[in-house]
């Protein structure tokens, strides 16, 4: 998982996939050396890096965009089996409001803790890769749980009219001179069938006395 993240295709074969790593590795923004630290349990670190996202984080709704700058503030410790990784990403959103559809700023600000360990084995979810972590697929998962579902405005956004779709926030007492016309006409024509009917029901009495 984490060599298809680094190179970008799975069908390279073995050889061709590690050199890839070799060559790539150090110019990976998110890469950190970890080689001062590694097999000294105890020893600890702190590095704070700015990386420019390359690839939107997000979906359509709300996303840190392509170009968009995440600092990163990370304090790395020696364990016995890797390097504990506990960070702070800070940035900013960009999203559009799901009720009134302005485009709104977040501020994103989201903590993890991850272990990169030194042994493949599937147990662990990520490992030291030629004495670097890479902590680009972390903070992108980190990014994308922090965003909210259904951004809004502000929490008491009042959304657009339905009438007309104005911003309700930006025009207060907003009303229509003649509401809602459909309405009276389905009352309207409810009255009207009821008459209709009350006619047509006495008639046949009527006969029927009549006869
Ligand atoms: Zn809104
Ligand atoms: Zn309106």
């Amino acid at each position: 998982m984490t060599v298809r993240s680094l190179t970008g295709g799975d069908s390279e074969g073995l050889a061709g996939v590690e050199l890839t790593i070799v060559s790539r590795i150090s110019e990976n923004p998110y890469a950190v050396l970890v080689r001062d630290l590694m097999h000294r349990p105890g020893e600890m670190r702190e590095h704070s890096l700015d990386v420019v996202v390359s690839e939107s984080f997000g979906n359509a709704v709300i996303a840190v965009p392509k170009g968009a700058e995440l600092g990163i503030d990370a304090r790395f410790e020696s364990l016995h089996d890797g390097v504990l990784v506990d960070a702070r990403v800070t940035g900013t959103a960009q999203a559009e409001c799901v009720r009134c559809l302005i485009d709104i700023a977040m501020p994103v600000r989201v903590e993890f803790q991850e272990l990169f360990a030194y042994s493949e084995d599937e147990a662990f979810d990520y490992t030291v890769i030629d004495e670097h972590v890479d902590l680009e697929p972390v903070v992108r998962d980190a990014v994308v749980l922090s965003l909210p579902f259904q951004p809004v405005c502000q929490k008491d956004c009042l959304g657009l009219c339905p009438e007309c779709g104005v911003r309700l926030l930006d025009n207060p007492g907003h009303e229509h001179e003649a509401p809602i016309d459909a309405r009276w006409a389905a009352l309207a024509g409810l009255q009207d069938f009821t008459q209709d009917s009350h006619d047509a029901n006495d008639s046949p009495e009527t006969q029927e006395e009549k006869s």
